[in-house]
């Protein structure tokens, strides 16, 4: 099937936007997309960088340190080392928007419209998963495929939470000392590689997505903590849900600048398009204005209710089941350490909070909140019994994986296709119990060892059916 047609309506209106430039851009929509991977800092060594630039024939992305081109025939998703979370597959252009941000280790981040975790995974591996970062989804199935993205990163700074920006904007009024507003947009730079975004394309989209773009960031600027800084993204290109939009925007609230804006252009970068903006928000003048006003406020606009939702179990259960976490983990992993705040048990799954979130995240403000993760899912709390978690296994470092019972595989081996798909392992009849299994040193998941087999732990959703 050929390419669908550009929409009239669409290709007036950027004639008229870029003028003499217009021509070179319509027929960029005639040349390739372009494919891009970022590297996770948490497992990528500057030999493993160097090994993976030759196996897939990387060249670097301008814009972004731990971003790198790849050709199309190249298939860096299917590669074991994606399972095991050594890096991200990224539109290049998207990679912009967080090297702008700029976010430092120890910050409280919130990444508004986050799944499938592009720009999340991003920010965690730029303050190299210290501090807290949440990370939201309005979607409950964009949610899971976001949570399941954090999991394979091996993150531990990120909570993951599913609601209406209005909800979570009830609850952290002025609090983060960073957003990241990656917009839901009418889709003009994805036209190459979405024949869907060219015909679901309309001029009434565009006045919905700005409508509702206007909504968000009034409900992200409530959130953004005065001295705080905000970045806007999207990947379509028209005006009025880019530059119009932070128009309106600083004008509504004098107390934001905007500071910069850059765009990304198909026909004069390598990429398919993304417009960033960078605005801050001036430090409180008085001492009394802030978190308790902004706070009273907001709940009014939004009218906070408790809903019903996940509880956390009674303290004393959770208890018992964070001590057998951490006496399996003397015994299994003495060198791994979780950085925890505080466990949280939802039925059998026993999560550690974030350090920096333990203050933040109490009960009262997680009540009725959807946490599809509830920060590092360590394992479940089977009726008296720990059994580590597949999240537990991709968190662990390789420097500590090494020091652990495991067993490690080869890249392109059988072995490792076998595991990807489910299947036990031959093993050492010496081996018994929990074993990391590693593919050139990197966790991909646990096995259980006995009598001569590796059984498979890989979670059924994860096995690759090929
Ligand atoms: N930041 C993501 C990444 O880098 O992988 C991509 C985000 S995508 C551009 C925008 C997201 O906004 C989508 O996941 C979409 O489900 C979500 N969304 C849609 N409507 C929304 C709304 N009213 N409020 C908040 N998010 C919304």
């Amino acid at each position: 099937m050929g390419k669908p047609q550009l929409p009239n309506a669409y290709v007036q209106y950027m004639r008229q936007m870029l003028g003499k430039e217009a021509d070179a851009f319509i027929n960029s929509y005639q040349q390739p997309r372009t494919h891009g991977l970022r590297f996770n800092s948490l497992k990528a060594t500057p030999e493993r960088l160097q090994q993976v630039t030759e196996l897939f024939s990387l060249t670097p992305v301008p814009w972004c340190e731990s971003g790198y081109y790849y050709d199309e025939n190249q298939r860096p998703g299917k590669h074991a080392y994606h399972a095991a979370g050594l890096y991200y597959i990224q539109e290049p252009s998207a990679m912009s928007a967080v090297e702008m941000l700029n976010p430092q280790s120890g910050e409280t981040i919130l990444d508004l419209a986050a799944a499938p975790g592009g720009k999340t995974t991003h920010i965690a591996s730029l303050i190299q998963d210290r501090g807290l970062l949440i990370s939201n989804e309005i979607h409950p199935a964009r949610a899971k495929i976001l949570a399941e993205n954090v999991e394979r990163m091996g993150l531990a700074s990120v909570v993951v939470t599913c609601a209406a920006p209005g909800e979570l904007a009830a609850r952290f009024p002025a609090t983060f000392d960073r957003i990241m507003l990656d917009a839901p947009c009418s889709g003009e730079g994805m036209f190459r590689k979405d024949a869907d975004a060219v015909t679901d394309w309309t001029e009434d989209l565009v006045t919905l997505c700005v409508n509702r773009q206007w909504d968000i960031l009034q409900d992200a600027y409530t959130m953004l903590k005065p001295g705080g800084t905000m970045a806007y993204s999207t990947c379509t290109f028209n005006r009025e849900e880019n530059e119009g939009m932070m128009e309106r925007l600083v004008a509504a609230y004098p107390d934001l600048t905007l500071v910069r804006t850059e765009r990304i252009w198909p026909h004069l970068n390598r990429g398919e398009g993304h417009f960033v903006a960078i605005l801050t928000k001036a430090e409180a003048r008085h001492a009394n204005i802030g978190e308790s006003e902004e706070s009273m406020s907001t709940a009014k606009r939004h009218g906070k209710k408790g809903k019903a939702g996940r509880q956390n179990n009674p303290g004393k259960e959770t208890q018992s089941a964070w001590d057998a976490f951490i006496a399996w983990s003397d015994e299994h992993m003495p060198d791994h350490v979780v950085r925890t705040g505080r466990p949280l048990l939802f039925g059998e799954a026993l999560y550690a909070l974030p350090d920096s979130g333990a203050a933040l995240l109490s009960d009262e403000r997680l009540s009725g909140l959807k946490l599809p993760r509830a920060g590092l899912h360590v394992g479940d709390w089977k009726k008296g019994r720990f059994e580590p978690a597949h999240a537990l296994a991709l968190s662990i470092a390789p420097d500590a994986a090494a020091r652990m019972q495991h067993v490690t595989l080869e890249a392109d081996s059988d072995l490792t296709a076998a595991y990807l798909r489910g299947e036990s392992l031959p093993a050492d009849a010496a081996l018994k119990g929990w074993t990391l299994v590693t593919v050139d040193g990197l966790p991909l998941g646990w096995g259980k060892a006995s009598g001569g087999q590796l059984k498979n732990r890989l979670p059924k959703g994860l096995r690759r059916m090929q």
